[in-house]
């Protein structure tokens, strides 16, 4: 399903699904999670296709436009990103210091901004919330 996704949105660019850009597509829809560019290219130069860095990075932005993968947030070690398509919406914490990722929703959350939106005369479509601050652990070992 994405794949065709894809391929429409490339091909509306008049770009072409080459098959490094396949392999970025398969990569990241391979599992499900965060991830940061440079563990991208890493996992792909170690599998059988070779692409390089500078056209990882590129398709991940496609991937972005297309509405297929999200920014989570941009941290100290560079941008987090995630699958979007076919997964259920979140937010997120994110541990300052050792980078934690924690998931959640709050149907409350998600009704108040309905609420503004609508107060505002505002057709939301999507909206980013993050949460910085320290998990449980780092917590445990504040200075
Ligand atoms: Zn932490
Ligand atoms: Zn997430």
């Amino acid at each position: 399903m994405e794949n065709k996704i894809f391929r429409n949105f490339i091909s509306n660019k008049g770009l072409k699904l080459t098959k490094e850009r396949l392999a970025v597509l398969n990569e990241i829809f391979s599992f499900r999670g965060h991830f940061e560019p440079e563990q991208l290219y890493l996992r792909i130069k170690d599998s059988e296709i070779k692409a390089s860095r500078a056209s990882v990075y590129r398709t991940l932005n496609l991937l972005v436009e297309s509405g297929l993968v999200g920014k989570v947030a941009r941290t100290e070690k560079g941008n987090v990103y995630e699958q979007t398509f076919g997964q259920e919406h979140h937010d997120h914490m994110i541990c300052d210091r050792c980078g934690a990722i924690i998931e959640f929703c709050s149907q409350k959350i998600e009704n108040l901004q309905d609420e503004l939106c609508k107060k505002n005369n505002f057709d939301g479509t999507s909206h980013n919330l993050v949460i910085r601050g320290l998990c449980k652990k780092c917590k445990r070992t504040k200075r």
